[in-house]
């Protein structure tokens, strides 16, 4: 054993597994220490804990990650994050998943996200939405000043906290929003059972994550971004049904989403990527949108409220 956490699949809790990615540096085989400036993209050499997949349930994990103790100290010492594709291409991306939330309806009550970062779509959100209260769980405390100023004059709660919902009112959210969040987490199934709760009978949880069953992931291997010292696990459009469905949602939806970049950005990427170096690219930054293997799901509360969670109740 390790200084890390040993755990089973967070999606169904068997312990069989089968190895499938593994790292030129597997961060298992080295400690804590030695993992840091990996962690703060010091380094270009990829290194990653290894993922299996579950053999039940098929949901692709880190059987060895680091501990919560480890991760809430990791992240607190994270540079807050570098808007490198630039401000408007983000806006352009997240008004992009609050359009399509918006189509499914469910616009009023609460607005609920863990992970607003700005709050691009909680700026969205108070604009073209009917909510009447903002709960926002933002870990970045100085960010929150503009975090608020996003909704708009309208009551906003922040937390720092992101895995305790409790100050949320029971039943009154309309939409919850995980914008690359879910992957992030060491028990997604316990966050989405209380992200239920909260949510009113009908209401909507938005999920935007990478797809490892994307082209992208085949074709780039062990090089895929995703497979990261951040994401403890990763999701297909069917590990995430499976998941949702466990939490007690229904009705879910996964769909390719649209990452907008500007076109300079882009061609820069490919410059590089092909091994040349270019410094100024002689184009005007045109928003592009690209479907890059992320997937963004939608899922319904039953809208009886008597149906509950069937993982609540085995807990109880
Ligand atoms: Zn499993």
């Amino acid at each position: 054993m390790s200084e890390f956490l040993h755990r089973d699949c967070p999606a169904c809790g068997s312990s069989e597994s089968r190895s499938e990615v593994r790292a030129g540096k597997a961060a298992e085989t080295m400690s804590l220490d030695a993992l840091r400036p990996f962690w703060a993209g010091l380094f270009k050499e990829k290194c990653f804990f290894s993922y299996h997949r579950c053999v039940a349930c098929g949901q692709l994990y880190n059987p060895v990650f680091f501990t919560p103790g480890q991760l809430g100290e990791l992240y607190a010492r994270m540079a807050p994050n570098m808007d490198a594709v630039g401000d408007a291409a983000i806006v352009a991306t997240q008004q992009g998943y609050f359009a399509r939330a918006a189509a499914n309806g469910g616009l009023s009550g609460g607005y609920l996200e863990i992970g607003p970062d700005v709050g691009h779509i909680v700026r969205s959100a108070a604009q073209h939405g009917g909510f009447d209260r903002f709960w926002l769980f933002e870990p970045n405390v100085a960010i929150h000043d503009q975090l608020r100023a996003s909704a708009g004059g309208k009551p906003a709660l922040l937390s720092t906290g992101m895995d305790d919902l409790s100050p949320v009112l029971d039943g009154s959210v309309g939409l919850a929003v995980m914008v690359h969040v879910l992957d992030h987490l060491l028990d997604p199934l316990a966050m989405l059972a209380q992200i239920r709760a909260k949510l009113r009978p009908g209401g909507t949880l938005m999920i935007v994550t990478h797809d490892e069953s994307s082209l992208l992931r085949h074709v780039m291997g062990k090089r895929w971004p995703p497979f990261c010292l951040q994401h403890p696990e990763l999701y297909n459009p069917a590990t995430m049904k499976a998941l949702l469905g466990r939490a007690g949602f229904a009705d879910v939806t996964v769909e390719g989403s649209r990452n907008v970049f500007p076109l300079d950005f882009l061609v820069r990427q490919a410059a590089w990527a092909a091994g040349v170096r270019i410094r100024r690219v002689p184009l005007p930054p045109v928003p592009v949108g690209l479907k890059l293997g992320n997937i963004l799901t939608l899922a319904k509360v039953p809208a009886q409220a008597a149906a509950r969670s069937p993982m609540l109740e085995a807990a109880e």
